[in-house]
């Protein structure tokens, strides 16, 4: 859970004609030239590492990731570009473009790829829809949405409430239409092939994000779909992408030295962190603690709680959740917070004034519009200091609320702070490179990690592999390790 910025890209939805640099045809893009494009990005670029927890803490990943993009960007075809390529220390699975060459990819992508060309891939994929100018669409699906929590406002209408659980904004991660994915896969291939690189490196990159969010929605659970693929929202790996990129790719010459290059790929990712960081938080069970922000909550049981950028949500499988973000009042009152929060012609209900652990707090209940009809919700804010406040949205379906009244009051006095001690008590586990001895199977190795939930599934996806690949001893492989 990250504060939530508001971007300036908002306004490169506006759409004038020019021609594209690629294909020569006419073309849809902003109302901007590329030194508006380059100054954009560029102030653009401090509230991205804002918003995904700043630049990885691996030097030696990012230096890799540099050099990768540095042996493509030769073939771009555009050169009034200045490309800038950065890791950004975010687990989701996630890499894209903003218009004056900066390309970003997150260390959640960087351990999800197997080798050079795949790193490769998704960085020209990505300077595909620059050189191509594709102005993306502002993505309609937000996290919430795909947890079919959408919500619109509140049943007065409020606009204030649209921007519960950060949505409506923060989305400069847009949305790219068929056509433009489908020419960026084509780019992606021709930028490959043209700097020495597999040029099947696409392919196969595209067939781990569709394991990846496999794997997501497995961990989610039945019925439930992960705010983790992120990536696969904004350029989804359907069977047409694949298919395409593949015939793309059995065009280009054959050359037998194509660079794959496992090996400088394994040594820059090793000592990555994998999962949640401090700066994220931490997901352990049921319980949510971030020790930034040194506090600490419980979910009610059953509930399964995912940690997004504008948000943490859980849910359960009968459309009731908590949703911890925070936000800003008028004044120090949680009471007033709560008002300005939801709109002053909202109708609220159970108005009360409480005190969570010695923390000034208030509540109040009332019915909120979203994507899947109306809600009942009842908002706690918690006073953190300074007009700041945390928020905890609890919601059921309409008359349900009194099912939830225990689970849900027993969560929001979960709500405490925690020391400096404990907080520095939480850090993070970080990919790891071993080698695989006589013995070993996926299974042993998995049953090492600090893993708890699908470890042999995990280490499989983190390796490439299935869970019944035979192990060589010797080979290096990635694991996960507490530090
Ligand atoms: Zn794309």
């Amino acid at each position: 859970m990250r504060n939530v910025i508001f971007s300036l890209l908002a306004l490169l939805s506006l759409s004038a004609c020019t021609t594209s640099p690629v294909t020569g045809q006419p073309i849809f893009t902003g109302l901007i030239d590329s030194s508006q494009e380059n100054s954009m990005g560029a102030a653009e670029q401090q509230n991205i590492l804002k918003q995904f927890n700043g630049p990885v803490d691996n030097a030696e990943l990012t230096q890799f990731v540099q050099r990768v993009g540095a042996k493509l960007t030769p073939y771009a075809e555009r050169k009034d570009v200045t490309w800038t390529f950065t890791v950004l220390n975010d687990d989701l699975v996630n890499a894209f473009a903003v218009p004056g060459g900066y390309i970003y990819i997150t260390r959640g992508l960087l351990n999800l790829a197997q080798d050079e060309s795949q790193v490769a891939a998704v960085l020209a994929h990505e300077m595909g829809h620059i050189n191509a100018r594709h102005s993306a669409q502002q993505q309609s699906q937000s996290m919430l949405a795909n947890l079919g929590l959408s919500i619109l406002g509140t049943a007065t209408g409020s606009n204030a409430a649209s921007q519960l659980g950060g949505v409506g904004a923060d989305l400069f991660i847009k949305k790219y239409s068929r056509t433009h994915e489908l020419e960026s896969d084509a780019l992606s291939v021709k930028y490959l092939a043209a700097a020495g690189y597999d040029p099947y490196a696409n392919t196969k990159f595209l067939a781990m994000l569709e394991r990846y969010t496999q794997l997501q929605e497995q961990i989610a659970g039945q019925g439930q779909s992960s705010v983790a693929a992120s990536y696969f929202a904004t350029h989804p790996p359907t069977p047409e992408r694949v298919t395409r990129a593949r015939e793309i790719a059995d065009t280009m010459p054959k050359n037998a030295n194509a660079i794959v290059n496992r090996s400088d790929y394994l040594r820059a990712i090793d000592g990555t962190v994998y999962g949640d960081s401090p700066e994220q938080g931490f997901v352990r069970g049921n319980e949510f603690i971030h020790p930034g922000l040194k506090i600490r909550f419980t979910a009610p049981q059953g509930f399964k709680i995912q940690n997004s950028a504008e948000q943490v949500a859980a849910q359960n499988s009968s459309g009731a959740a908590m949703i911890f973000a925070s936000g800003r009042g008028p004044d120090e009152d949680p009471a007033n917070y709560i008002i300005s929060y939801l709109g002053a012609n909202a109708q609220l209900t159970a108005q009360e004034k409480i005190i969570i652990n010695g923390m000034p707090a208030a509540t109040a209940s009332t019915r909120l519009n979203t994507s899947q009809g109306a809600v009942d919700a009842r908002i706690v804010a918690i006073s953190a200091g300074g007009g700041n406040f945390y928020r905890l949205t609890f919601i059921a379906p309409v008359g349900q609320m009194e099912n939830y009244a225990t689970a849900f009051r027993t969560a929001t006095y979960s709500f405490n702070k925690i020391s400096d001690s404990e907080a520095k008590g939480y850090s993070p586990n970080r990919v790891r490179l071993i080698k695989v001895k006589s013995g070993d199977t996926v299974q042993s190795l998995a049953a090492q990690m600090p893993v708890k939930d699908y470890p042999a599934e995990r280490f499989a996806l983190l390796n490439g592999i299935t869970p019944q690949t035979a192990l060589e001893p010797g080979e290096t492989v990635k694991t996960v390790a507490p530090f």
